[in-house]
């Protein structure tokens, strides 16, 4: 490595840095509290990495990648020591093309790419709720999408990623491009195939945009509205997001622009939309209580604070019994769907709506809904329920990529491991499917 002191071993510090936010669920926390890494190593580049994994591969030394530690599957915590590879060090923004393609080392944080993206006339197309801490490797390695998927779709769609530049943990470790569909063999991968050392990736032309947030008598109410804004192809939004009352009481610090009772809706509408959007929100007896030009990630209040699974964050602030899912509604049933969870499952489930442009298109009414926990059998059969009445849940209580609902049938990721990490160092334990001794293609 060079310098001794990105070589760090302090205990606390160690301990620090191999936690995530797992604990959001109570079946994640039993799992994996106590689980630590050796030492933490900070590289400044991809041949620092390469010095790194070259060495742990002879030593047989398990390696967790680690962007910011925002993730919530456990996705950064080493199962079984070893070397933590801090990448917070690499966050250069090497360049944004003029035809909106940010090059970057994998440790930018994501607001700061918004930031200097805005500066050139783009904006990201998507971003977890996290932007402020999360690191654009992270995002890449363990999340999905968020504000901006309602027009852009998941960062996996619409050849956001278009190429990745990953080191393989060989004894003589190779730093491989991944271009076009082969993106797909790293991207949401856990870290368990090779480490993102350089992303291109696609951005969006930068629009003037407005927060607003509207209250309705009814969930019912908001819904439909907010699924008319979400699908109406003329709305330019970047976020739609809708919550069923108790969950605006739980959002402290915005709670009063939800009168009690009411369910809630904020949108990031385009500025030169949002007089249209308030005057069809109060047409259909919506009340618009708080409106006002976004400027950006200081903003105050910064709506997208308490969406997404921020949203989640608050539920548990306000009583730790609260937990989550993350579920894909039918567009075409998601009413009947979603009466008869509260039929069955009643306040034990709390609507909590996102949208999303799925990769045919189609907006899809998602949900992450809060769920107050009471045992893991009971979890487990409002999953199974959903399933059963055709709601897709990708599941945010297990620890390995292909539980998550992120299997990929076409095992490429799988592939992607067996020919970069053959002794299965890259944070072991994470991807199932793998065996240590099966043969490479
Ligand atoms: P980390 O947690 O550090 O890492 C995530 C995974 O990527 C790990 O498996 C790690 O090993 C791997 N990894 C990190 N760097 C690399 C690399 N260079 N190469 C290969 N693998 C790597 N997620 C969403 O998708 N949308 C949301 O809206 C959202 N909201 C959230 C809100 C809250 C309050 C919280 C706590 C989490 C939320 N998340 C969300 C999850 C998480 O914040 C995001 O996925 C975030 O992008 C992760 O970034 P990170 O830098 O913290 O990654």
């Amino acid at each position: 490595m060079g310098d001794v002191a990105r070589v760090l071993t302090h205990r606390p510090t160690v301990e620090q840095l191999s936690r995530d936010f797992y604990w959001y669920s109570p079946v994640l926390r039993k799992q994996l509290d106590g689980k630590v890494g050796d030492l933490v190593v900070q590289p400044m580049n991809a041949t620092e990495i390469q010095g790194v994994l070259r060495y742990c591969h002879a030593e047989e030394v398990p390696v967790t990648a680690r962007g910011s530690g925002t993730g919530n599957y456990g996705q950064a915590v080493p199962l079984h020591g070893g070397v933590i590879l801090d990448l917070a060090r690499m966050d250069r923004i090497e360049e944004i093309t003029a035809d909106g393609v940010a090059i970057c080392e994998p440790g930018v944080r994501l607001g700061t790419l918004e930031n200097e993206a805005r500066k050139a006339g783009w904006e990201l197309r998507c971003y977890p709720s996290t932007i402020i801490k999360a690191s654009l490797g992270g995002f890449l390695g363990g999340g999905s999408g968020g504000i901006g998927s309602v027009a852009h779709g998941n960062l996996r769609d619409f050849q956001t990623v278009r190429a990745i530049e990953a080191v393989t943990m060989e004894a003589d470790p190779r730093v491989v491009l991944h271009q076009g569909e082969e993106v797909h063999d790293i991207l949401h991968a856990w870290g368990t195939n090779g480490i993102a050392t350089r992303i291109w990736l696609a951005l969006a032309p930068a629009v003037e945009w407005s927060q607003c947030a509207v209250a309705f008598d009814s969930f019912d109410a908001a819904f439909d509205f907010s699924e008319h804004i979400a699908s109406g192809k003329n709305w330019t939004k970047r976020l739609v997001t809708t919550f069923e009352w108790p969950i605006p009481s739980f959002l402290t610090p915005v709670a009063q622009y939800a009168p009690k009772g009411n369910a809630l809706i904020f949108f990031l509408i385009a500025s030169s939309q949002c007089a249209d959007l308030e005057t069809a929100a109060r047409s259909v007896g919506g009340e618009v209580t708080y409106s006002g030009t976004y400027l950006g990630l200081r903003a105050r209040p910064l709506l997208s604070d308490y969406t997404w699974n921020h949203t989640t964050l608050w539920a548990i602030r306000s009583d730790e019994a609260y937990t989550y899912l993350q579920c894909a509604f039918d567009p075409l049933k998601v009413r009947e769907q979603m009466s008869r969870l509260k039929e069955r499952f009643g306040s034990e489930i709390l609507f909590h709506m996102e949208f999303w442009k799925n990769a045919e298109g189609v907006v899809i009414p998602g949900a992450i809904p809060v769920v107050y926990y009471s045992t893991e059998e009971r979890l487990n059969e409002m999953i199974a329920f959903c399933r059963e009445i055709g709601v897709f849940v990708a599941n945010p209580h297990v620890n390995n990529v292909e539980g998550g609902g992120r299997y990929r049938a076409d095992n490429v990721q799988l592939l992607a491991k067996q020919r970069y990490d053959p002794k299965g160092l890259l944070n072991p334990g994470k991807m199932i499917t793998f065996k240590k001794d099966a043969v490479a293609r």
